[in-house]
């Protein structure tokens, strides 16, 4: 019986990582660079988009929005004048708490990806599974937030793991918090050593230019064949 259920999981893991590879061919045959980006409820994700997709150096820039439901953030990102598409995971994905290959393969008609050469696709606010799912993206990246504690890599490992770079947003509220900086990127060193990480703050706007030129230099690698 036990054997039945890990089996089930590896063959599911088995065709998403297919699907993946499809989305992957589509994206490659538009020449689009892909970032699937992740963190928990809050973090920042989308006001850390909002900072920079609307100036990229003349990369053209979409979003896939993936939230359970609703479409708060797709509104914020659409009023700056980019080309937004949303993915809720509920009712049609059973109200997800990730995105997976074959959800976003659903969106994938609606995506302008013949006019665009980064797409940045927001994956549901979880610390868990989303790291589980390849999409089809070139990149991870995820942001953690100083107000959820310098214990966060070593609680959710797999997500700290997965990426290559680490956004750690909300730096101007360290002086009000008991955060410890260099513990949290101890502890980052230790679940995935030597990982990217930039010091941001998306509501100052400090570091905000190094999040920018890094989206920007990412699609030129990919263009160049150095991503992956
Ligand atoms: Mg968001």
């Amino acid at each position: 019986m036990h054997r039945t259920k890990v089996r089930i999981v590896e063959d599911a893991l088995d065709a998403n990582n297919t699907i993946a590879r499809a989305n992957r061919d589509d994206f490659d045959r538009h020449d689009v660079t892909v970032i699937n980006l992740m963190s928990s409820p809050g973090a920042g994700k989308t006001s850390l988009l909002e900072r920079v997709l609307a100036d990229l150096d003349g990369v053209r820039p979409c979003v896939l929005e993936g939230d359970v439901q609703g479409s708060l953030d797709a509104e914020r990102l659409a009023s700056l004048h980019l080309p937004v598409t949303q993915l809720n995971t509920a009712p049609g994905f059973g109200g997800e708490c990730h995105l997976d290959a074959n959800m976003v393969r659903s969106a994938l008609p609606a995506l302008p990806l013949s006019e665009v050469d980064l797409l940045v696709i927001e994956n549901v606010g979880n610390l868990v599974c989303p790291a589980e799912f390849r999409v089809g993206e070139d990149v991870r990246v995820m942001v953690s937030s100083v107000t959820e504690g310098e214990d966060k890599p070593l609680k959710y490992p797999l997500m700290f793991r997965a990426c290559e770079l680490v956004l750690v947003n909300k730096i101007d509220l360290l002086p009000h918090l008991l955060f410890d900086l260099d513990k949290f990127l101890h502890h980052l060193d230790h679940v995935n050593p030597g990982v990217e990480r930039m010091l941001v703050s998306a509501r100052t706007g400090e570091g905000v230019e190094a999040w920018r030129d890094w989206l920007v230099a990412l699609v030129a690698r990919a263009r160049a064949g150095a991503v992956r």
